[in-house]
């Protein structure tokens, strides 16, 4: 396999190419940067092994050479795919085309694939139309780390002239000296600006000014990174897309993969970011008898499916839906959808929690009926006791476990997150909140903990001493309304005008 050299586009995985997630998907080892989303490196398969490499400004993580090399040396098993997942796009100011050469003077095939570069992603995301008839006809991408003085000198010369829209890529303390050198270059004080910075994130803000106000604010060091800065004309157009109704929200979602990620997708459609936090990861369990098991769960009057992941593992025990005779219980909308797509239409979806389901089965259940739960290990056993009481022959099939797995991007997530952490964080599961305790410790002290039922609610008391909020009906529509009754997005401040 050739060495992939992938874009991992700006922000939210939404702006993943398919090209770029179907080789995460395959990825034997993923050697990944810090501004990237978290998440994709949840795409790749159990087996991956992972290299952080991201540089921060000021102490380098690894330098380019040591990169090449790395690069060089795991391309080196033609066997394996090896991504190198960049932020943005692989060939626009990310050395990119130097990891291309090295792995060429070595005699390592190489592809690449293109990502939603900053400059595009951010002002796209922002609303700022980067041409724009009257304002802008062309398009410079700029960065001001250059080399020697010659060419140095060239270069604000040829931006200070353009009539276009120039992006800057570039640590935003460094455009006071850009401001600086365009001014005495003979560019108008006046000249619209404006900086993205976290562009095409649900963080993401504008500031707005002027070449003098901007270069002024950053000679303060009061322009956040990272930033794109935007010269020009359309940098003043300043249009305003809608926002969601979670717009600059920060989300942990401690939930399993891929719930975590479908739910943190759908909630950055709604302006958060959402970042994974699948602290488990399921494991199938093969019954002691499985000829046996496979009849009895044939022959039940009833069988019980706890949870979206049940009708999978089910169907991998027992194969023949045919041969399933009894009614069908589920435990809330989400596993009653993956029962009509495994072709095990519910007879009866109960509330969604535990104990919703114990009393649904207390009401549907006969004295003398044989009840099948196939279930986590570990799952709760409000019903099954609810079905014994109403006089049933239960027995509890576990089909799977969750087992602590690692988190790669966890490091990644942090430093975005900051020190206060994000503002909600959301657990699945009871299982979830004491493998966060264990694993991480205590719960972040500015975020709410949000609950998925009341079973976890009571862990999250138990684990961190403190009270969570309990969904009052367990979906990701359920996770939006508790979200909406505490974070206001009108109190943020998304678009800052100077002088
Ligand atoms: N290859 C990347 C750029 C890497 S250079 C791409 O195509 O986007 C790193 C610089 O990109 C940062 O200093 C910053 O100026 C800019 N940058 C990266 N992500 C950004 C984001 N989400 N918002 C604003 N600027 C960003």
């Amino acid at each position: 396999m050739p060495v992939i050299l992938a874009g991992a586009g700006c922000a939210s995985p939404r702006l993943l190419t398919e090209a770029a997630k179907m080789s995460l998907e395959r990825a034997d080892h993923i050697v990944f940067d810090r501004l990237i989303h978290p998440d994709l490196l949840l795409l790749a398969p159990g087996s991956c092994r992972f290299h952080p490499v991201g540089k921060r400004e000021s102490d380098h993580l690894m330098a380019q050479e040591d990169i090449n090399r790395l690069l060089v040396e795991l391309g080196g098993d033609r066997e394996k795919t090896v991504v190198r997942l960049k932020g943005g796009d692989p060939f626009v100011f990310g050395r990119g085309g130097e990891e291309a050469a090295a792995l060429e003077a070595a005699g390592i095939p190489w592809t690449a694939i293109p990502g939603v570069t900053a400059a595009l992603g951010g002002a796209v995301c922002a609303g700022l139309p980067l041409t724009h008839r009257g304002a802008a006809s062309s398009l410079t991408l700029a960065t001001a780390h250059r080399r020697s003085d010659a060419d140095e000198s060239r270069f604000w010369e040829d931006i200070a002239r353009t009539s276009g829209t120039v992006a800057f890529y570039m640590g935003a303390s460094a455009f006071a000296e850009a401001s600086r050198r365009l001014t005495a270059l003979g560019r108008a004080p006046e000249t619209p600006c404006a900086a993205v910075v976290w562009g095409g994130w649900g963080r993401a803000r504008t500031i707005t000014g002027t070449l003098a106000s901007l270069g002024e604010a950053a000679r303060r060091g009061e322009l956040p990174s990272p930033a794109i800065i935007y010269l020009g004309n359309a940098a003043a157009l300043s249009l305003s897309p809608a926002r969601g109704p979670l717009a600059g929200m920060q989300v942990a979602l401690c939930r399993p993969y891929p719930a975590c990620w479908t739910t943190g997708r759908f909630l950055e459609e709604l302006g958060a970011d959402a970042y994974g936090l699948p602290l488990l990861s399921l494991e199938p369990l093969e019954p002691v008898n499985l000829a046996q098991t496979r009849e009895e769960i044939e022959g039940a009057d009833w069988l019980v499916i706890t949870s979206p992941r049940g009708p999978a593992e089910l169907r991998r025990i027992a194969p023949n839906l045919r041969a399933i005779r009894g009614r069908i219980a589920s435990i809330g909308e989400g596993t009653s959808r993956a029962l009509r797509e495994a072709g095990l239409p519910p007879d009866l979806t109960a509330g969604g929690t535990s104990e919703e389901l114990a009393r649904a089965l207390a009401s549907a259940v006969s004295a003398g009926e044989r009840v099948v739960f196939a279930r986590n290990e570990r799952g709760s056993n409000a019903a099954v006791e609810a079905a014994r009481a109403a006089g049933a022959e239960v027995r509890s099939v576990s089909t799977y476990r969750m087992m602590p797995r690692e988190l790669p991007g966890l490091d990644v997530a942090r430093e975005q997150w900051g020190a206060g952490g994000p503002h909600a964080l959301v657990f699945g599961s009871a299982a979830l909140v004491e493998a966060y305790a264990e694993k991480l410790g205590a719960a972040p002290p500015n975020a709410e903990l949000v609950a998925w039922g009341t079973i976890c609610a009571e862990a999250v008391k138990s684990c961190f001493g403190r009270s969570a909020r309990r969904l009052s009906e367990p979906s990701d529509a359920g996770l939006v309304n508790e979200l909406k009754r505490f974070y206001h997005p009108d109190q943020q401040e998304f678009h800052i005008k100077l002088k």
